[in-house]
């Protein structure tokens, strides 16, 4: 038997390359048959729509006919009992059990050896995988084999089974199936646009599908393809040249091999092929080669399937060739919905920022920095909507509700109704929030909070100024960082600090130090470590570099000359002697810009991050060293109750709302009173409208948030009194979990009739 990993990635891949559910799910039984050596093997589908939700979609060995006919509901049958118990179940005489359940005309009856294991993703039964035989009972090693490959393939299933529904979509035109995902609320807003798939590194598996039609598309795409080919072709000959100067002939001989396959053959007569049939050369391409490579890693001989990954090889270096050709072209539609794999904050700057409606990403949480910037530019988004069919999308409608994290895409007529009329809504509730920006964010019984934003994405401040802000809370400067190809010199930095100290000047801003690490990489700097997020992040960086920390706060302090309303903000601060060291190192960056402009500075304010727990313990000690704290509660929920922000698995354990999370603010807010230092909060929870309450509740009176929050918290805090809030909090902190909490306050805000800012449709 070939090893279960070989097993598992043959199967896998040929899963993902099916072009739909069917075929995959095919795939996966035919293969199954060899690897176990049964004479049956079935998979039963869950769908939870239907009375006998489980659906026999595949069998080898049963009569083929009874494919779709043979269905059980959970509980019934030996495969209901196992999806009922979602445990894998063993027999070696399956006819005598009580549960057994026969359908005429299967076959089943000469083979009673039966196994049977639940396919499970995400706590949800997927289907039941059965393999049976006429004798010869089944082992614990046979269980353990198809139990692993039963966790391997409930992705790869759900992958197929979203695919399948775009590739119809794709075929059978406006009126055919529409498919909906779930993924995680990434930042709130519901708004419809056409996708724009981005995708990232060249990966013949994700290139994107797109039907070209008409002699003229045709013939562009064969000629990029043909460049492209010729292009490789050349290169490799040139290398092989080269490479001859100082190897031996034979490990040459690779070039001039791959070269030989651009000449002709079935290679490029397949793509020209697929690209008359109608597909653009990219994908025309990705899939011969894959095609080819299949047939060679199939292979037993092991030499030949080896040779698959040369296939494969050349197929990425052609590939990357046509894509080369392809970014130059890309027309955007007038409003477009980003959708990746992995989104990140450049592919929001690679796109036309008046165009871009919304943001789906395959991977991510609600605190992943791209949902932060989404919610800075009022965008709504949906990350971690696990089995994105993203390589299909392009071009096809995609309504995106931020609210409840789901994806429409291609809606049915009727539903797509239905969502216009919440998007109208928006559009609605943010038309009359406008008149409240230049009210005073004041409770009904006149607490004054300051509202400020976060910012750091875009270079036009015009947004944030029109937002009524009282000046910005949190600058992020790892973002103009991130967008570069070197770290920006410190005359770079000073052009940026000095247009938004200048943007707001009489107002405070507060300019954090490089927060870079954890899921910020630097491209020109790449770290590798295991534990990014434990890692070296934030001031433990900076500190190890006080080259690039004296640059940074030199271009802040020049930049606040005549200005005065610099804040500098430290990240990621877990000890007094990190914020002993930064100190140190900020007073040494003023003392030589004073000297160089021969005049004395004011020193800055410095503040604290609080987003590592061991601050919570030590604040006043903290507070006595800093002007200010600020809470990062993205970070601080993530430390706190050990759930990872950006990993979309653990993502419904990610709340802010947590009670223990709650209790943290408040004995920080409790240390700081005792201190009397300003606080102020600055993570997601402060422009959450939930977590305006809560942090009112705790006598809060500085929030920095999105822009796009504002006006809805602004309109919470004129809602409600102080003392409500107080009373509230009191109430949701003794709670038991972050989802008791939640729903008092969406009770809360449905009684004041503000339930619809945080869910559409209310
Ligand atoms: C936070 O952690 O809450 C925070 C504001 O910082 P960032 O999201 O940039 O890590
Ligand atoms: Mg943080």
């Amino acid at each position: 038997m070939p090893s279960l990993i070989h097993t598992l990635q043959k199967i896998v891949k040929k899963v993902d390359q099916a072009p739909d559910i069917q075929h995959a799910l095919d795939a996966i039984v035919e293969n199954l048959i060899d690897a176990l050596q049964v004479d049956i093997c079935s998979i039963f589908i869950n769908n939870e729509e239907e009375e006998e939700n489980l659906v026999m979609m595949a069998t080898h060995g049963l009569n083929e006919g009874a494919v779709g006919s043979i269905r059980l509901k959970t509980g019934k049958g030996l495969v209901g009992l196992v999806a009922r118990k979602a445990e894998p179940f063993r027999v070696d005489n399956a006819l005598e059990r009580k549960e057994f359940v026969y359908f005429e005309g299967s076959g089943e009856e000469n083979f009673p050896v039966f196994l049977g294991v639940p396919i499970i993703s995400q706590r949800k039964i997927l289907g039941v995988l059965v393999v049976q035989r006429r004798e010869n009972p089944f082992d614990n090693d046979d269980e353990a084999f198809l139990t692993t490959l039963a966790t391997q393939l409930a992705n790869a299933i759900t992958h197929a089974q979203s695919s399948g529904h775009i590739t119809r979509l794709l075929t059978e035109g406006q009126e055919s199936v529409s498919c909906t995902l779930t993924g995680i609320a990434g930042a709130p807003g519901m708004s419809m646009g056409q996708a724009v798939v981005i995708s990232h590194g060249i990966d013949l598996h994700n290139v994107a599908d797109k039907a070209i039609a008409g002699d003229e598309a045709i013939r562009k795409e064969t000629v990029s393809f043909d460049i492209a080919v010729e292009l490789a072709r050349k290169t490799l000959l040139a290398q092989a040249e080269m490479l001859k100067q100082s190897l031996p002939e034979e490990e040459c001989a690779i070039f001039v091999a791959y070269a030989q396959m651009l000449d002709s053959g079935s290679l490029i007569d397949d793509t020209n092929r697929r690209i008359l049939e109608g597909n653009w050369a990219p994908a025309a391409w990705s899939k011969t080669v894959l095609e080819h490579a299949e047939v060679f890693a199939s292979m037993d001989d092991e030499y030949l399937a080896e040779r698959a990954n040369d296939i494969r090889d050349l197929g990425r270096r052609v590939l990357q060739r046509i894509m080369s050709k392809q970014p130059g072209e890309r027309s955007y539609p007038q409003k477009l919905v980003l959708v990746g794999e992995e989104i990140s904050a450049t592919d929001l700057a690679s796109v036309p920022l008046d165009r871009l409606q919304a943001i789906v990403s395959e991977h991510g949480s609600a605190a992943s920095h791209v949902a932060i910037l989404a919610h800075a530019l009022g965008l709504p988004a949906v990350m971690g909507a696990t089995n994105l069919p993203y390589t299909r999308m392009e071009g096809l409608p995609v309504v995106v509700d931020g609210y409840s994290g789901k994806a429409y895409i291609h809606p049915k007529q009727e539903l797509l109704n239905h969502l216009l009329m919440y998007i109208e809504q928006e559009e609605r509730i943010a038309d009359s929030l406008l008149e409240l920006k230049d009210k005073p964010a004041l409770t009904t019984d006149g607490f004054r909070v300051s509202l400020y934003v976060n910012s750091g994405l875009m270079s036009d401040h015009t947004p944030s100024l029109r937002s009524g802000a009282e000046g910005v809370g949190l600058y992020r400067t790892e973002i103009p960082f991130q967008v570069r190809e070197s770290f920006p010199s410190e005359d770079d930095q000073f052009t940026i600090y000095r247009d938004v100290l200048q943007t707001f000047e009489g107002k405070p801003v507060v300019l954090r130090t490089l927060d870079v690490g954890g899921d910020k990489p630097l491209s020109y700097f790449p770290i590798n470590e295991a534990n990014p997020f434990l890692g070296w992040r934030g001031i433990r960086f900076t500190l190890d570099h006080p080259d690039i920390f004296i640059a940074q706060v030199r271009a802040m302090i020049r930049a606040n000359e005549g200005l005065e309303n610099l804040h500098i903000l430290l990240p990621m601060i877990s000890s007094l002697q990190e914020l002993d060291d930064a100190l140190i190192l900020i007073h040494r960056a003023k003392d030589e810009v004073e000297e160089e402009i021969g005049a004395e500075l004011r020193f800055p304010q410095v503040g604290a991050m609080i987003e590592v727990p061991s601050t919570i313990y030590q604040i006043e000690e903290i507070c006595q060293l800093v002007d200010f704290v600020s809470i990062g509660t993205n970070d601080l929920t993530q430390y706190l109750i050990a759930v990872d922000r950006n990993n979309e698995a653990v993502a419904e354990l990610f709340s802010s709302l947590h009670p223990a999370v709650l209790r943290a603010i408040r004995q920080v807010v409790a240390g700081a009173e005792r201190q009397q230092t300003p606080v102020s909060v600055c993570g997601e929870l402060a422009g959450d409208p939930m977590g305006v309450m809560v942090l009112l509740g705790m006598g809060i009176n500085s929030l920095s948030m999105s822009t796009g929050s504002l006006p809805r918290a602004k309109k919470v805090i004129r809602s409600f009194s102080l003392e409500e809030m107080r009373a509230y909090l009191e109430e949701a902190i003794n709670m038991p979990d972050a989802q008791d909490v939640r729903d008092f306050y969406i009770e809360r805000l449905d009684e004041r009739g503000l339930g619809k800012f945080i869910r559409a449709g209310y």
